[in-house]
């Protein structure tokens, strides 16, 4: 203990043991120490200070300790004031840098030999942390530089959505100046609805995070709004936590959009695209979609000749007939065949076009198969009766004056008959209107099964039939007629109190000279059928002049 030394008279005496004991201790430390005289001499040196500057054991006491440092490196604010970091030269002719607390000695007992008190100093190398504080600051610096310099506007925003930084390229690029944007979010400084689509990417960005690319509306320093490409990251802060977005502006507006913006389009058209050279029919390019149009895979579709591809060789040859006269083809309806062997329909579209010099054909294909279908649908509906599912009166009218017409001109025989229910008005009485409507479906399912496949059965209204018979006679068709009236008297049908029957009454009339009319037919089938329906119902009654 220093308090204990006695006198300072002898190097030997009691005061040379206590420093002895003193200097023992401080061999044993890791760190450098340094004891030195009011005029800087080193009068004791521990072994780690020996090594760290690189002198023999031992050699440091008596040399003076300031031409030992090159520089002050000023003092640590945020240290104590007996704090400072300095550089040491070393005795290699390097130097290193060590942080120094100096603190004298104020026990008497312990003086230099020149009186005067003496100074501890301990010194921690501390090169290591300054050549990594120099190396953030040079890269700081060098990022500082290419962030003002990089022709690509940049942007930063923290955690909350507000922006931190931009560059200069920022700036010029959106006429946002830094003063105005800082500590504002998107919605301060651009239009609300530009700025919810951009938040809403940052949203998705922050829940999925990494990085994102995206094509929205940004502000443009003439005051216009411009299509961009947006490149976002999420940045995590020192913590590790979620510290903000930086994003980069690429400008899409200037030039032509760029060969991957066209494949880009090409490949989400909803339209079959193809290119196939004029001089050998070869397909050179399809896109997915056509590919998947025809069932196969792109890279199997090109190279293969693009009239494989027609199912009806008329149709093809209509496309190169309208091709050569007007040169393009425009929405024609056309059959494809899939690679399966199934069709498909097509509105096809063809133009000719010169491709790096080469002759060729653009092809556009949409899919029109489900369209054609529902309009085939609406078609049918529009010719049916929706009741029943037999031709309505208008369609029967048409289709049977045609073969009224064929029978003529073949002078082949023909007939018509007209079918009523007996009594029906009875039937909706009785058991309701719904059971009503299932016995007329019953009835026209039941004519039908009796009818030859070219007879013609339609609803003229209410529960009357009518049908064409093509080929018969009065005669013939009165067996027909028989056989209907007798099926559907066989028929049971389901209603609320059990099954029922009902009867029908049906009028025949046969063609009747080379004049003779739908109209008039039907009109002498309809006598008959009055005298059938007075003469008793439930039976068949052929026209004879005079009724
Ligand atoms: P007749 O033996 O003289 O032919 O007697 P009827 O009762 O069959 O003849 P009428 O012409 O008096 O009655 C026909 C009934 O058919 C009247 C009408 O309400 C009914 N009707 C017409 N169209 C439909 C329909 O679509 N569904 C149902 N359930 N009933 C219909
Ligand atoms: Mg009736
Ligand atoms: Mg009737």
């Amino acid at each position: 203990m220093l308090d204990s030394v006695g006198t300072t008279t002898g190097p030997r005496g009691d005061a040379g043991e206590t420093r002895d004991a003193l200097w023992r201790a401080f061999d044993a430390l890791p760190a450098g120490v340094c004891v030195t005289a009011p005029d800087g001499t080193v009068v004791y040196a521990n072994p780690a200070l020996h090594r760290l500057l690189g002198h023999a054991p031992a050699s440091l006491p008596g040399l003076d300790f300031n031409t030992l440092a090159t520089q002050d490196g000023g003092a640590d604010p945020a240290a104590a004031p007996e704090v400072r970091e300095r550089l040491l030269r070393r005795h290699d002719g390097g130097a290193v840098w060590v942080a120094e607390a100096a603190s004298a000695i104020e026990d008497s007992s312990i003086a230099s030999p020149g009186g005067g008190a003496l100074t501890l100093r301990v010194l921690t190398d501390v090169s290591h942390h300054r050549r990594a504080e120099a190396a953030l600051r040079d890269q700081l610096l060098m990022k500082e530089v290419l962030f003002e310099t990089l022709p690509v506007p940049v942007f930063v925003k923290n955690a909350e959505g507000e922006y931190v930084d931009c560059n200069d390229s920022f700036e010029r690029y959106t006429g946002l100046s830094r003063r105005k944007i800082i500590q504002k979010t998107a919605f301060a400084v651009m239009d609300p609805r530009m700025a919810k689509a951009h938040e809403e990417q940052d949203r998705e960005l922050v829940v999925n995070w990494g990085q994102r690319s995206y094509e929205e509306a940004v502000p443009f320093a003439d005051g216009s709004t411009r299509m961009a490409s947006l490149t976002k990251a999420v940045y995590c802060d020192s913590t590790g936590n979620f510290g903000g977005i930086v994003g980069v502006i690429h400008d899409l507006s200037e030039g032509l959009p760029s060969e991957e913006r066209l494949q880009t389009i090409l490949e989400q058209s909803p339209i079959g695209v193809s290119v196939s050279r004029r001089d050998n029919g070869r397909i050179i390019f399809v896109n997915t979609r056509f590919a998947e149009l025809i069932g196969l895979k792109r890279e199997d579709v090109i190279g293969r000749q693009a009239r494989d591809y027609y199912l009806d060789s008329n149709q093809r040859e209509r496309v190169i007939e309208r091709l050569r006269l007007s040169g393009s083809v425009v929405n024609m309806e056309i059959q494809f065949r899939r690679a399966d062997g199934s069709s498909f329909w097509t509105l096809f579209t063809v133009n000719q076009a010169v491709i790096q010099g080469v002759q060729v054909n653009l092809a556009w294909i949409y899919d029109y198969t489900e369209r054609r279908n529902m309009e085939e649908a609406l078609r049918d509906m529009a010719s049916r009766d929706p009741l029943t599912g037999i031709y309505n009166r208008r369609s029967f009218m048409e289709l049977a004056r045609s073969q009224l017409a064929r029978a003529h001109r073949f002078q082949e025989p023909l007939s018509v008959f007209v079918l009523d229910v007996d009594h029906f008005k009875r039937i909706n009485d009785s058991y309701g209107h719904a059971t009503g409507d299932d016995a007329l479906r019953m009835v026209a399912g039941g004519c039908q099964s009796i009818l030859r496949e070219y007879d013609i059965l339609g609803r003229l209204g209410g529960e009357e039939f009518v049908v064409v018979l093509p080929g018969a006679t009065a005669d013939e068709s009165r067996v027909v007629a028989e056989r209907v009236r007798r099926h559907l008297a066989r028929m049971a049908i389901p209603g609320p109190e059990g099954r029922f029957h009902l009867t029908t009454s049906i009028g025949i009339s046969a063609l009747d000279g080379s004049s003779d009319t739908l109209e008039k037919a039907i009109h002498r089938a309809d006598l008959a059928l009055y005298r059938a329906k007075r003469e008793g119902r439930n039976r068949v009654v052929v026209f004879e002049p005079g009724m």
